[in-house]
């Protein structure tokens, strides 16, 4: 057999780092210890509480057949109430949440649900990459939009050609943000409405980090602007609030008909979500506060320690209060990838490149601060050492 992937997998944007990756590998194998703070992936345990629920529902047997793909009941009921607590925002449980396998899965399958090959789709550059990838993969063109530092990384509206516009299909959104960790007001989510409105958009909001923050500036759901449920929905996840990865849930909430429509496209490719999990899922939501509370403790402590180094070494950053990222600039003289691979080569320390985001990340650095306090404490020293 000669065996020849797909299109749709050829046309994928290349790997710009695997030199990099291959230099940790040889790094690690030679027994170096290399200290990742390149990835998003929470280190803080899932809390006990949760993981009960699920072993409880795991014993039984009701749990063990196929999920409906629409959701449990109180899956549904347990968002909607979260989202009136935490957001003040009120969610017809039935008609207005789909529960998701994890953000990701909602994110890619939105595209398959709503466009047509050849249509335009608008999203920020930097950006998270699923955005992109499943445009692509939907047959979709990708229009991005630059996130500029003068604009503290808020897309601006202004930014997008009017005549794409018009023929734009969806348009994604992701704030508080990854890889920046900007955030925005509720001004920007009514210019995007309106924006919505007049060229007949679909929104699609990713709030991954509506709960990873420090202070009382809390960052807001998309569906509290004025009008969104007529043009959108929003992406949620309790992978990074509630340190719940690797159980793959997450949810859609918001337009009723589009809802509908990602639940029809997802019973043909999935069977839901398993039961057990979405009951632990309910025991999570219905306790935000204290594990929000818990995590953000945490966060704000390494975010500190993190700005406190840049600080005294002199390399500018994004001075940003939320999501487990800290948006730092390269110093002069290097690209994202040459410094991202000295500090790997005399520091031992890994960093993402900004350009892994996107072009418009060029100049930039992403530090992840989802490793504990002693091994960061370590990684900020040789940090300090290298330069
Ligand atoms: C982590 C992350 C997600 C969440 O993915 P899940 O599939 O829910 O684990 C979504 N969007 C962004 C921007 C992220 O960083």
């Amino acid at each position: 057999m000669h065996f020849e992937e797909a299109d749709r997998l050829k046309s994928l944007p290349p790997y710009l780092f695997a030199e990099i990756d291959k230099l940790i590998n040889k790094k690690r194998k030679e027994g170096l210890d290399v200290i990742s703070l390149g990835i998003g992936d929470p280190d803080i345990p899932t809390s006990t509480d949760i993981i009960e629920t699920l072993c409880k529902e795991a014993n039984d047997p009701k749990n063990h057949r196929y999920p409906s793909s629409y959701g449990l009941r109180i899956f549904k009921e347990a968002v909607s109430k979260f989202y009136m607590q935490r957001f003040n925002v009120t969610l017809d449980p039935e008609r207005e949440v789909l529960p998701l396998m994890g953000s990701k899965e909602g994110i890619a399958n939105i595209a398959y649900t709503c466009i047509n090959p050849g249509d335009y789709v608008i999203m920020t550059d930097p950006s998270y990459l699923v955005y992109k990838i499943s445009t692509i993969f939907a047959g979709g063109i990708p229009y991005t939009v630059p996130l500029k530092e003068e604009d503290d990384f808020v897309l601006d509206i202004e930014d997008i050609d009017p005549e794409i516009a018009k023929k734009a299909k969806i348009i994604y959104i992701n704030y508080p943000n990854n890889p920046t960790s900007a955030t925005c007001d509720k001004i920007f989510f009514e210019n995007v409405v309106s924006f919505a409105e007049k060229n007949n958009i679909i929104v699609c909001h990713d709030n991954a980090y509506s709960d990873v923050y420090q202070g009382e500036n809390k960052p807001m759901s998309f569906l509290n602007a004025y009008g969104s449920k007529n043009v959108g929905i929003e992406f949620n996840s309790l992978s990074k609030t509630f340190n719940m990865t690797g159980w793959r849930i997450g949810y859609a909430a918001g337009n009723g008909e589009i809802i509908e429509s990602l639940g029809k496209y997802k019973t043909n490719v999935d069977s839901g979500v398993f039961n057990a999990i979405q009951y632990a899922a309910v025991k999570a939501l219905e306790s935000y506060k204290i594990h929000t509370e818990h995590n953000n403790n945490i966060y704000n402590r390494r975010r500190d320690m993190i700005k406190k180094t840049l600080d005294d070494i002199g390399i500018d950053y994004f001075d940003s209060n939320a999501t487990i990222y800290v948006w730092a600039k390269v110093p002069e003289g290097f690209t994202s990838g040459s410094f991202s691979k000295m500090l790997l080569d005399k520091a031992d320390v890994v960093v993402t490149p900004g350009v892994e985001f996107g072009k418009n990340g060029e100049g930039y650095i992403r530090i992840s601060m989802t490793i504990d306090d002693s091994r960061l404490e370590e990684a900020l020293k040789r940090i300090r050492n290298a330069l």
